[in-house]
């Protein structure tokens, strides 16, 4: 891992590495931000391993302006307000995902919606404008520890984990964006951040703040919005039943697909939404059978995400 101060060179070698599916950590006006190609599934998948979680928490997406929201989501009038008055700034808007969006599926964590935002630091703004991708970026700390300001804490607690670190200096605001649901008829804040409800709702008129902790990850009966295929699943098979799809990780003869032929749980957890969702065809199989995912690094969060969609509904 290497700190770098900022430069146009520096810049370009850090837009070559996340075109290349590689992470690096940059500053944003709010907290460091631990970057990957939001397009690339592999590239999101190492981010959740850094990262540590033991869940799909979902991604935040940053751009370089709302003409970027275009290929991502399905924006409403709201949009148009909000991010005329505080883009690029501190806030986070959560829209209904765009069915063809160019973005990971991975990124939303199960959910059918798509968190962007438009960082204001001109290091953050550059390396969006170099790298010509959205980027995947939650705040570069580890899972339950504070949110990095410096270089130096991202160094101290991920640097093994980033192939490089951008250095700008420590953060202008320091605290988390404030995320803002508009999806529904009523705006919800999901986060408060550095952006007020007064602020919000001077431009939109009311908006409703939610009681539940978007770090905590709800029960499996409460994630109603959490994407679930319609056909039940079945979790540690090795072999299918009759109408099963088995869905194989490693060796596993008889899979119809495989979340990683080779066993590689990053490559595993790219490819796990895509293929649930592919494999969710009612015309074609009476269920999915997945074969045993070891529960070590990612794997955890896999398996989570596998109990969910396997948890009996209502
Ligand atoms: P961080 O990137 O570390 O600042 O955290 C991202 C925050 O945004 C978390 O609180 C997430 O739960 C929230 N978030 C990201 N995407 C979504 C989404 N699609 N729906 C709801 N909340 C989201
Ligand atoms: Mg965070």
């Amino acid at each position: 891992m290497t700190v770098r101060a900022a430069s146009p060179d520096v810049i370009a070698d850090a837009a070559a590495l996340l075109r290349a599916g590689k992470l690096v950590a940059f500053p944003t006006e709010t907290v460091y931000g631990l970057g990957g190609d939001a397009t690339n599934a592999q590239a999101v998948a190492h981010i959740y391993a850094a990262k540590g979680r033991p869940s799909f928490n979902p991604l935040i997406v940053h751009v370089a302006g709302p003409e970027w929201v275009a290929g991502l989501a399905l924006p409403d009038g709201r949009f148009d307000k909000l991010t005329r008055k505080f883009w690029p700034g501190p806030l986070t808007l959560v829209m209904k995902r765009r069915p063809d969006t160019t973005a990971a599926e991975l990124l939303s964590g199960g959910l059918d919606t798509i968190a962007v935002r438009a960082p204001d630091h001109p290091l953050a703004r550059d390396l969006l404008l170099a790298v010509k991708r959205p980027l995947a970026a939650p705040s570069a700390n580890p899972s339950g520890r504070l949110s990095p300001t410096t270089a130096a804490h991202v160094q101290e607690s991920l640097g093994n984990k980033v192939d490089l670190i951008l250095d700008g200096g420590a953060c202008r605001i320091g605290l988390e964006s404030t995320v803002l649901d508009i999806t529904g008829d009523v705006a919800t804040i999901l986060r408060p951040g550095s952006l007020t409800a007064a602020e919000i709702s001077a431009v939109i008129g009311p908006v409703a703040v939610s009681t539940h902790d978007p770090e905590r990850p709800a029960a499996p009966g409460q994630m109603a919005s959490h994407y679930a295929p319609g056909l039940p699943v079945r979790l540690g098979a090795t072999t299918a039943h009759t109408g099963e799809a088995l869905l194989g990780f490693g060796d596993t003869p008889g899979a119809v697909m495989n979340l990683s032929a080779a066993g590689d749980p990053v490559e595993a957890a790219a490819n796990l939404f895509a293929m649930l969702r592919a494999l969710d065809d009612p015309r074609r199989f009476e269920a999915i059978a997945v074969a045993p995912i070891p529960d070590a690094g990612i794997g955890a969060a896999i398996n989570d995400r596998l109990r969910r969609a396997a948890a009996p509904r209502y």
